[in-house]
């Protein structure tokens, strides 16, 4: 038998439900397993904890699938794979045509991304070993559960090096459709499913984007961080005066631009500056320009709880920046992503650039992640995506 054996007292994590069992718990490995092979843990006398999937290279070594006496096969992803894609109702009666399918540990299938474009493509994204030894098992039954003849693999993510994986894209069943376009609340946007980020667009921020939609009425926003445009043509199609949207990549803002068109938005309303966020923020506060919306939509600056001072001060820096280029009655929508920085830190961070800045706001209303990124209560470390809505 396959197995691996916890030193004694480390059974606790697992007792818990929380899926991770870190290289430091185990005390001897038997049977030889294979990168991403299912074994049983056991605790120091041997009992049974759970059925895990094995990842010989990661300090996270091994990833529960379960926590009863049952083999891990088809029949076993088929009931994950039907239970998650149930728990997000049926699509043809939301107001999006994309959504979330499978996010992970999450939806008791660690390692596992899939993300639904319309009805004629799955983006699929293996993070781990046990996701990665199962991948053609969960290929098939994603394409018989859903009906999705297509799935491309971008398994380009820097965390497959840590399990021993190679990156890999590419078509994995049936092919990539020429042109997706996504859906969102009376919002269209091209994606850019091979070279765009994630699996091509940020599913998480559909809620948020649409509320935003809801806030920019006859205001001048700035859009930070704007990527393909996600808040800049919600707000453009909300009634918004201007939208000004910054963001380092060329190529995500020429895509912005075509999706302006694509929504039928006058290109008068619309601006697209390549620039640094950070020093673009400063020339705006130096010139004395102003807006009565801003957005703050950063990358990850702290991935994990090692670079939260780090995190700590640029979240503060754009946000003080921001605070002092709101005009009065101004609204300030600002967010993390970074897993490090949990929800009551990232108030106090902006609580800090409010006062630094010299500026009375309040929050109107706290913002998360969309509920098909849902966070199982056993791994709170599923929850990443926290926002405020901030008015001065
Ligand atoms: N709000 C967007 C997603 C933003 S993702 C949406 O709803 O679709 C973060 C973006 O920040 C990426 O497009 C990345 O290119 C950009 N970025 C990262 N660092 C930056 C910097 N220092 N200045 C400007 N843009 C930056």
């Amino acid at each position: 038998m396959k197995s691996i054996t916890l030193h004694l007292g480390r059974e606790k994590s697992l007792a818990r439900r929380h899926p991770w069992v870190f290289s430091g718990a185990i005390g001897r490995v038997d049977g030889d397993p294979e990168l991403g092979e299912t074994v049983d843990v056991l605790d120091a006398k041997g009992n049974f904890l759970a059925k895990a999937a094995y990842s010989p290279y990661s300090n996270i070594r091994a990833r529960a699938w379960s926590w009863l006496v049952e083999d891990v096969d088809a029949d076993f992803l088929r009931k994950r794979l039907d239970t998650a894609i149930r728990r997000r109702g049926d699509l043809e009666s939301q107001p999006y045509n994309s959504q979330r399918l499978v996010h992970a540990e999450s939806d008791g299938i660690p390692g596992l991304i899939v993300d639904r474009y319309g009805d004629d493509l799955l983006v699929m994204q293996v993070l781990t070993a046990g996701a990665e030894y199962w991948r053609d098992t969960l290929a098939d039954l994603l394409v018989e559960l859903t009906g999705v003849p297509n799935i491309y693999e971008r398994s380009d993510v820097d965390v497959r090096s840590l399990e021993g994986l190679k990156p890999r894209v590419g078509a994995l069943r049936g092919t990539l459709p020429e042109t997706i376009i996504l859906e969102e609340y009376g919002v269209k946007f091209k994606v850019d499913i091979v070279n765009g980020h994630k699996t091509g667009f940020y599913l998480d921020q559909c809620e948020s984007r649409h509320l935003v939609g809801q806030l920019a009425k006859d205001r001048d926003v700035l859009n930070c961080f704007s990527y393909t445009g996600g808040f800049s043509i919600h707000a453009a199609a909300g009634g918004a005066k201007s939208v000004l949207s910054i963001d380092s990549s060329g190529d995500a803002l020429k895509l912005g631009a075509e999706n302006a068109v694509l929504n039928g938005q006058a290109s008068s309303m619309h601006e697209w500056l390549e620039a640094d966020v950070f020093k673009q923020l400063r020339t705006f506060r130096d010139s004395r320009k102003d807006f009565d919306m801003i957005i703050l939509d950063p990358p990850k600056f702290a991935p994990t709880i090692s670079q939260v001072k780090k995190a700590t001060r640029g979240y503060k820096d754009i946000n003080l920046l921001a605070f002092k280029l709101l005009r009065p009655g101004g609204i300030l929508v600002t967010f993390s992503c970074s897993g490090g920085v949990d929800a009551s830190l990232f108030q106090k961070i902006v609580a800090g650039a409010a006062l630094d800045a010299n500026v009375d706001a309040q929050i109107v209303q706290k913002l998360g992640q969309g509920t098909d990124h849902p966070i199982a209560l056993n791994f709170p470390e599923g929850e990443y995506l926290k926002g405020l809505v901030c008015q001065i």
